[in-house]
């Protein structure tokens, strides 16, 4: 894949996948140079992230705003903002787990379940239903946040421990608003 700018030609480095609403809304592939030239101008450009207006105590909603796949490093970067607010949140990723993300994105509603949907139809099939998920801790020993799949039963409220970019595929397929402490924000 080559550099989309005009007249570089470059082998690119990485995708840069705009997000808005929870689907795809443009894709381009770029150099590193180009790459670096792309993301610094989108990040001076401060705006006011939309999404659920769902609220929760103690915490502030985000949603997909940038996902960068970085071919060579094998990794991603996922970039969350604020619902209402500016505040931008990122996690580096695994390159796989990017990619189910971007496949929530962009194929929806897909003809079988995909693997992020499972967990939550196995949830449904047993009685629950996922209500949202929240990014509740950090984990400094494995420098990873831990994200909670916060779910009503008849025998009570269950949480299920995830990771931030499971939790995050599995609340683009079931539409369920993305929290994350206020504690744990810069
Ligand atoms: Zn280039």
């Amino acid at each position: 894949m080559r550099c989309s700018v005009s007249g570089c030609g470059n082998e690119a480095d990485l995708a840069r996948i705009e997000v808005s609403g929870r689907r795809v809304v443009r894709e381009d592939a770029f150099c590193q140079q180009h790459g670096r030239i792309s993301l610094e101008h989108s990040f001076a450009q401060e705006h006011v992230g939309s999404g659920s207006t769902t609220r929760l105590e103690g915490a502030v909603c985000f949603d997909v705003e940038l996902v960068v796949l970085r071919f060579k490093d094998d990794c991603s970067d996922i970039f969350v903002r604020e619902v209402g607010g500016v505040r931008l949140f990122q996690w580096r990723i695994g390159y796989y787990e990017s990619l189910c993300i971007c496949g929530a994105l962009k194929i929806a509603p897909h003809p079988r379940p995909m693997t992020h949907e499972v967990p939550a139809r196995i949830l449904a099939a047993l009685g629950g239903v996922l209500e949202y998920i929240v990014v509740d801790r950090y984990d400094e020993a494995i420098n990873a946040h831990h994200a909670q799949l916060m779910v009503q039963h008849r025998s009570g409220s269950v949480q299920v421990d995830v990771r931030p970019s499971d939790a995050l595929a599995i609340a683009i397929y079931t539409g369920v608003p993305f929290f994350i402490l206020e504690t744990l924000l810069p």
